[in-house]
């Protein structure tokens, strides 16, 4: 039996994880719960079905609230309260393992302490490399299997490479479906609404990783995960768009051959793969209907979609200049959101930042968070006075 705390319980990859647990009762034990606050009926419920020992609430009025419907119903569940919640909880679980379902560069912290304290992370929070990669990787030195991706691309890169030798890879593929506006000019997407942008033709996903994938930053966050994650040059990692989002990854190797992951689009896949590494369990989710599943691959559209090369470029440069790029992207896609932007403004935006940013010459945390403070505050700046 694996003990199992899960960050950001209430969103998408939290409410997902909390499925497969209760696919495989027998194998997984919830032993914490962290949510911001912002669905308190939904927490309530899940402390009542799964009884964790402790449960983190970043929102102090939120965590009142829950109290008090909780009650004395629930006994034995310790509530720990603020801002910091998430990242006490996952230093101090008793849990084997921590699901990191967090959103946005907050869920840097949150990994760090699990990874500190022993335990292994199963990690959906893609920024958490993005940013800190470095210092991430630094401590699963010599034990890559205390950090498993909960991103679909990276998972089924990690069952590509199961069993291959190192040396005999060439480069790796990820692909994307390319989003609601495959196909559309750069002028045609400055028109995009967001009730068109939140449709994603195949995944179902919160509303941030949609715009993500919209404007194909996803993508491009994707691409520094997969460097850190697997090690690679990024000159050996390569994007292309595949609609009928099937193939996750493919790995090529040096002879020539390709192994290609694919399965359904259906984010319990990853998870399970995470949750119960190395096995594969029952997740419920159907295979593909093969004599009605075409593949095809396309090109990104660079001109359209500048957010990979911006990626790939800021990979490249390394040092702050990815957490800049976050930063500056949460604080777009944010405005967007609010009407306050048309879409293709969120990668001008972010591009525009990480050519004003000027990098510290070492990383730790302390860098990480003033140049992530720094490009909100211009993000905010320049979105204000547009
Ligand atoms: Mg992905």
């Amino acid at each position: 039996m694996r003990s199992v705390a899960i960050l950001g319980s209430t969103g998408s990859i939290g409410t997902q994880a909390l499925d497969v647990v209760r696919r495989n009762p027998e194998r997984f034990k919830v032993v914490g719960l962290s949510a911001a606050g912002t669905n308190q009926e939904l927490l309530v419920g899940q402390i009542r079905e799964f009884l964790p020992p402790l449960v983190a609430i970043a929102d102090e009025t939120a965590a009142q609230e829950v109290r008090d419907r909780l009650g004395d119903t629930v006994r034995g569940v310790e509530l720990l309260v603020g801002p910091q919640a998430g990242e006490q909880l996952a230093a101090d679980t008793e849990g084997d393992m921590v699901l990191n379902g967090l959103v946005g560069s907050q869920g840097l912290g949150p990994t760090l302490a699990a990874l500190q304290s022993g335990k292994t992370v199963a990690l959906a929070n893609k920024e958490s490399l993005v940013v800190g990669g470095d210092l991430v990787m630094d401590l699963i030195k010599g034990e890559p299997e205390r950090l498993l991706p909960v991103d679909s691309e990276h998972a089924a890169l990690a069952l590509a490479l199961r069993g291959e030798r190192r040396e005999d890879l060439k480069r790796v593929v990820i692909t994307g479906s390319g989003g609601p506006f495959r196909g559309w000019t750069a002028t045609e997407l400055s028109r995009a609404s967001m009730k068109e942008a939140l449709q994603h033709p195949v995944w179902s996903m919160g509303p941030k990783i949609t715009i993500d994938s919209a404007t194909l930053m996803n993508k491009g966050l994707e691409v520094i995960e997969a460097h850190h994650l697997f090690g690679l040059e990024y000159s050996q990692i390569h994007v292309l768009i595949h609609p009928e989002g099937v193939v996750h990854a493919i790995a090529e190797f040096r002879d020539g051959s390709m192994r290609a992951e694919m399965a359904s689009a259906d984010m319990r896949l990853p998870i399970q793969l995470a949750l119960g590494w190395p096995e594969r369990l029952p997740t419920g989710v159907a295979p593909l209907p093969l004599t009605e599943t075409p593949l095809t691959f396309e090109p990104v559209d660079h001109e359209a979609f500048p957010a990979v090369d911006l990626a790939y470029r800021v990979g490249g440069l390394g040092l702050t200049f990815p957490a800049v790029m976050n930063a500056a992207n949460e604080v777009a896609v944010m405005a967007f959101l609010d009407g306050k932007i048309p879409l293709p403004r969120i990668v001008e935006i972010v591009q525009a930042i990480v050519d004003q940013h000027e990098p510290p010459s070492v990383v730790s945390v302390v860098h990480i968070e003033r140049a992530d403070a720094w490009a909100r505050h211009r993000a905010m700046e320049i979105i204000e006075t547009r």
